[in-house]
């Protein structure tokens, strides 16, 4: 019997992608924004509806950079409920992460819980739109005005994610996608940033090419981060089959939700009405069922389903934190509640349904 994974690649068709990296043998143009990097951006750009918008070699890299783009230093307040990369991103450029609550139902960022945390320290607020849930991006702003600090949001899950049809992009003074295999839009390692003005938009794309701005001038001390041409090329290709990957995704939900929705002791995610979603995760909560999240965990695994524990443990338990201040889970004790009980179940376009009905009858059983 196959394994059955959490996530499944997308991939094209192999002649589909050897079609788009054909000119590529005749011009030997392989990186450092080539053709298929700035047809790419051309295209995201008007997806995700965001006029500043450069490619990234990945999205961890994405979001450092614009941590350095925005020039931080000091306290910047983000959630532990996500990705060891949010987390980390901060720590790595000098910035001090300053651990919020988040919300039961939607996993996002508590904004009522932001405020207390504010410092003359503070520098920004960097919220994840987590398993695609949009933050409440109307509070956070108004927190962030209040106070004068940029927000960041980590869109990572967030591709064609939108509200009353603005981009999760358009949020926030800069958002980051994460193009990884693994999500719903790939370009096997990649990611982009959204900004809003063309100033912030140049730095971001001399910072990811050593810092520098032309043949004679290095304003910035940059790392690498281009997007080479063959990533993009399976962006291109990806591309085309989006709407197709999200239906097939939503198909996938709407059969796990037929099963699970209303059953005592599970929680599921609700999208609200006037968001269109992208059915990047299907999370699932076990808060006093008659199996722990674990013994699900294990259930499945016995029979070679493989559910993740995402976001189990917290980043603010992470072993490399530990006994730093500031990093403890007890200050978080919603998403701590949370990562204790979440499993996310196999979700991916090319799921069978008859597998969700199998993987159902296993948590049901
Ligand atoms: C995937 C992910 C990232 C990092 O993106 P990469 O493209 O893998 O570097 C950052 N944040 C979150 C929430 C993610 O899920």
């Amino acid at each position: 019997m196959a394994t059955i994974n959490v996530t499944r690649s997308s991939m094209p068709d192999f002649e589909e992608y050897c079609e788009e990296i054909r000119e590529l043998w005749d011009s030997h143009w392989l990186t450092n924004m080539g053709i298929k990097h700035r047809t790419l951006e051309a295209e995201l750009k008007k997806l995700l509806g965001c006029e500043y918008l450069t490619l990234f070699t990945n999205g961890h890299l994405a979001l450092e950079n614009i941590l350095e783009a925005f020039d931080l230093h000091g306290e910047i307040i983000t959630t532990p409920f996500t990705f060891a990369s949010t987390t980390h991103a901060i720590v790595r450029c000098g910035c001090t992460p300053v651990f919020c609550d988040i919300d039961p139902a939607t996993f996002t960022m508590d904004p009522g819980k932001i405020g207390a945390l504010i410092t003359d320290k503070t520098v920004a607020i960097l919220p994840v739109h987590v398993y695609g849930n949009l933050c409440d991006v109307d509070a956070i702003d108004a927190i962030a005005k209040k106070h004068n600090l940029p927000v960041i949001y980590d869109a990572a899950h967030a591709f064609a994610v939108e509200r009353d049809g603005v981009s999760a992009g358009a949020f926030g003074d800069a958002a980051m996608f994460s193009f990884h295999a693994t999500k719903v839009f790939n370009t096997i390692e990649g990611g982009a940033v959204c900004v809003r003005n063309a100033e912030m938009l140049q730095r971001l794309c001399d910072l990811k090419n050593f810092g520098i701005h032309g043949p004679e001038s290095t304003p910035y001390v940059g790392g690498n981060a281009k997007m080479n041409e063959f990533c993009a090329a399976m962006g291109l290709c990806n591309l085309r089959h989006l709407a197709d990957e999200i239906e097939k995704r939503r198909l996938v939900a709407v059969r796990y939700d037929a099963r699970l929705a209303g059953v005592p002791g599970l929680q599921i995610n609700r999208v609200p009405d006037n968001v269109r979603f992208n059915y990047a995760y299907y999370p699932v909560v076990f808060d006093g069922y008659k199996y722990t999240r674990d013994e699900v965990y294990a259930r499945l695994a016995e029979q070679d389903i493989i559910a993740r524990k995402y976001f189990y443990p917290l980043t603010n338990a992470f072993e490399c934190y530990q006994g730093l201040p500031g990093f403890d889970p007890k200050d978080t004790p919603v998403a701590a509640h949370v990562a204790d009980r979440v499993l996310t179940l196999p979700m991916y376009a090319d799921l069978p349904l008859e597998k969700v009905d199998q993987i159902c009858d296993i948590i049901l059983g």
